[in-house]
């Protein structure tokens, strides 16, 4: 994949995808691109069924529904989501008058555009990796997965889950429904997730369904090519027991990385990236940070402040598509194109 495009935004967090309505008032195309395997960032993977009070006008919504709401106001607009992939290249690209990026994933993807913006949080997400095992992602994808994409591939097979929180807790309920057999593995026995989960799990290692294996912590994954069997130790009595597999999945949680972003030369105060708050440009031309990602005097970690951080951003980066004219500017109440596109007046 090779493709132009008015604005790269790297983070589909709740402000990343503000910036495609921004955008898209102006008639800009975007790319959004994020390392977890779904939008809305935090709110999304952090805390959904929390309750966000402070979104103007929306006394009450949870962080989910959130989400869904900026889906759904961005729906009239040109772009596309990239998801399950990090930006690991940002490169400039010779050209004649206004400069341009090259951004690359580690899919991948490649994307030309005048306007990167970081929209990137605190960072990517990235699954945490059994802490005792060396290089676990050789076997990624071959008997090894932090994350379920796909139920399918866990049908009639071996599974052993490591974890103790709620993802552990959900994907034990929902692929024992057509494992061969499932094993919940956890180094004690007392679970971080929703009580009503730990009983429903509770409730199936009681009707055999299930084995619950606490106190355990893995030892060693067998197999050459796949994974084929693992060990695990007991931490009471430190006995080591080797068992059949064919999936191991760990749910450890998730590690915030800057990862990438520390190397692209771009001016930073600790981890967070430097702006000019009249339009939110970084030290380089054409490179925006919006959101969490970004620092500068009186800066609040706030959706609402990154929703104003884009939207001057934007000016900018229409600015540098359509050098020497003036940004249109019009209030939604009156902006017939977009009222068209929602179908609220006829064509
Ligand atoms: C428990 C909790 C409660 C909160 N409550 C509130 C509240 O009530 N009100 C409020 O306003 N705020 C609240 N916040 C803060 C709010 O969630 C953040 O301000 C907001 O999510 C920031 O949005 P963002 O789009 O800047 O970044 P994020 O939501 O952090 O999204 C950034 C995205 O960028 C991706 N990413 C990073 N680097 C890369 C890369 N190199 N390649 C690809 N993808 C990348 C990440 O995977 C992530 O999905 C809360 C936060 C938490 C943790």
């Amino acid at each position: 994949m090779n493709k132009e495009v008015d604005i790269v935004v790297i983070g589909a967090g709740p402000v990343g995808l503000f910036t495609v309505f921004e955008a898209g008032l102006l008639g800009l195309n975007c790319v959004l691109i994020d390392n977890l395997d779904k939008v809305g960032g935090q709110c999304a993977e952090l805390y959904p069924e929390k309750p966000i009070y402070d979104i103007p006008g929306v006394p009450f919504q949870t962080a989910q529904e959130h989400v869904d709401a900026l889906l759904e106001q961005i729906k009239p607009f040109d772009y596309e989501v990239f998801l399950n992939q990090r930006v690991e290249t940002l490169e400039e690209v010779e050209s004649e008058n206004i400069n341009q990026w090259r951004v690359i994933t580690n899919e991948n993807n490649e994307f030309i555009t005048k306007n990167v913006f970081i929209a990137a949080g605190a960072g990517s997400f990235e699954a945490r990796r059994p802490p005792n095992i060396d290089s676990p992602d050789d076997y990624l994808g071959k008997g090894v997965s932090y994350a379920v994409r796909s139920i399918d591939t866990y049908k009639d097979k071996n599974i052993f889950i490591f974890g103790g929180g709620d993802s552990a807790l959900d994907w034990t309920i929902e692929l024992a429904k057509n494992a061969k057999t499932l094993s919940l593995v956890h180094r004690r026995d007392a679970f971080r997730g929703a009580l009503h989960s730990e009983e429903q799990m509770r409730e199936l290692v009681k009707s055999d369904e299930i084995s619950l294996m606490t106190p355990y912590i893995i030892e060693e994954i067998h197999g050459s090519d796949k994974v084929t069997g693992v060990s695990l130790k007991n931490f009471d009595t430190k006995e080591i027991e080797k068992f059949d597999a064919d999936e191991l999945i760990f749910l450890f949680g998730l590690n915030k990385k800057l990862g990438p972003i520390l190397e692209w030369e771009i001016d930073l105060d600790g981890k967070k990236i430097t702006v000019n708050t009249e339009n939110f440009q970084t030290s380089k031309e054409g490179i925006f940070a919006v959101g969490d990602i970004n620092h500068y005097p009186g800066k609040l970690d706030l959706i609402l402040s990154g929703f104003h951080e884009t939207t001057l951003a934007v000016q900018k980066a229409y600015q540098r598509i359509h050098p020497g004219e003036r940004v249109p500017f019009g209030y939604t109440t009156s902006n017939t194109k977009l009222q068209k596109k929602l179908g609220v007046i006829d064509d």
